[in-house]
């Protein structure tokens, strides 16, 4: 028999996302899954009753290949009023099968073999697998270990002749922290008069708390001339089992991103993409998501507070990391395992997060989940 020794992996060092491996073990374990970044309650029933509508109505065929044009439409419309940038929607605009899609092709666009990119840890799982997949060179830089802010000086250490790009995501998954404006000025002047390209991933941009604002790099001339803007519709409308996201970026680079896109999935499904461009002419469907996610927020931390676990902040996404130093010894592998199998209750560890060691006692909990439901997750906790 063949022995097909001959695969010579592309990814040796990889293994299962942490977000599958927890996720199963939480159903393994029928604990309460506060693992894996999603939803466990409904998306709109209108949002439903659209999508049912396009497909009865026999929208079920192939769409265009950067998308429908009322979507991109819509999405034009969207950016302009929250960001102030325009980007035509014939040919700076892309729908695609989710933000991971748009972050995989991007980096496909941009990256040649040796090229160096710059990204900062604890950095989002598929970051690294899609540099080094299309060749590059992953720089990592770690955030600040206080309020998980950019270290801008160590960014500018790190420029070299082959730096091709810079990842940026805000607010940021794991740590909720988010860019300020002077962020965004930092950046403006590093990258000014550099041929360095930008993947800005804002998925989570209308999930910001306490009146904060969301800096997008769309609001940036500098940067967005030079950047690929990166959302999801699964974060904004509760659908993450949908996988449909966007990228907007300046004509010359999505002309070649689509080169690639079309030969990825060529086109997203039809139906959602047109009942989504309807469901989101109604403002209310996009801007409410603050107040909602922060509640959630508000009622999870304040069950938490007089538990062992320390609060780190918490200014965007719908994560929270709590420091689990004062309850165990167990590194953050060994007491998620522990959480899930022992006490009912599944979280993520924050190692997956980082390419060297890291001691750090932190887990990641997700609270876009059913008020009931942080009730009694949180009272698990406070149990410890
Ligand atoms: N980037 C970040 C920071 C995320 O948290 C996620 C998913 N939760 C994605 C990208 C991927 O989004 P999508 O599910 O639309 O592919
Ligand atoms: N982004 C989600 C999270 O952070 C998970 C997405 C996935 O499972 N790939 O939990």
């Amino acid at each position: 028999m063949t022995e097909f020794t001959n695969i010579n992996s592309k990814l040796p060092q990889i293994g299962t996302s942490i977000f599958a491996t927890m996720s199963k073990m939480a159903n393994d374990y029928n604990a309460i899954n506060l693992s894996q970044g999603f939803p466990d309650f409904n998306c709109s029933d209108d949002l439903i009753e659209l999508v049912n509508h396009f497909m009865k109505k026999g929208f079920n065929q192939y769409a265009p290949m950067p998308g429908t044009i009322e979507l991109r439409y819509e999405i034009s419309k969207k950016v302009k009023r929250d960001y102030g940038k325009l980007y035509n929607p014939d040919t700076e605009i892309t729908i695609t099968a989710g933000a991971t899609q748009a972050l995989f092709t991007a980096f496909s666009t941009i990256i040649n073999p040796g090229d160096e990119v710059i990204i900062f840890e604890p950095a989002y799982d598929s970051y690294l697998p899609a540099i080094k997949l299309n060749g590059g060179i992953p720089i990592s830089i770690s955030l600040n270990q206080n309020d998980f802010s950019i270290p801008w000086k160590e960014v500018e250490r790190a420029i070299t002749e082959r730096t091709k790009c810079i990842v940026i995501n805000s607010p940021h998954n794991p740590t909720g922290s988010i860019l300020q404006e002077s962020d965004i000025k930092q950046l403006e002047k590093i990258v000014k008069d550099k041929n360095i390209f930008l993947i800005s991933d804002e998925v989570y941009e209308h999930i910001v708390y306490d009146n904060q604002k969301h800096f997008s790099f769309a609001s940036s001339v500098e940067l967005s001339k030079r950047a690929f803007v990166i959302s999801s519709f699964g974060k904004i409308f509760h659908t993450t089992g949908w996988k449909i996201g966007y990228c907007c970026a300046p004509e010359f680079l999505m002309k070649e991103l689509r080169k690639i896109h079309q030969f990825v999935v060529f086109a997203v499904n039809t139906p959602i993409q047109l009942a989504v461009s309807e469901f989101m002419n109604n403002e209310s469907n996009i801007y409410s998501l603050n107040n909602f996610y922060q509640n959630k927020r508000d009622l999870f931390r304040s069950l938490i507070k007089d538990s062992k676990f320390i609060l780190r902040d918490c200014d965007g996404t719908y994560f929270q990391l709590l420091d689990y130093s004062n309850i165990s010894d167990k590194n953050d592998f060994e007491f998620s395992e522990y959480l899930t199998k022992e006490v009912g209750v599944a979280v993520i560890p924050l190692s997956p997060f980082h390419t060297s060691n890291n001691s750090q006692k932190l887990i990641r909990v997700c609270f876009a989940k059913q008020d009931s439901v942080l009730e009694i997750a949180a009272n698990k906790l406070r149990n410890l």
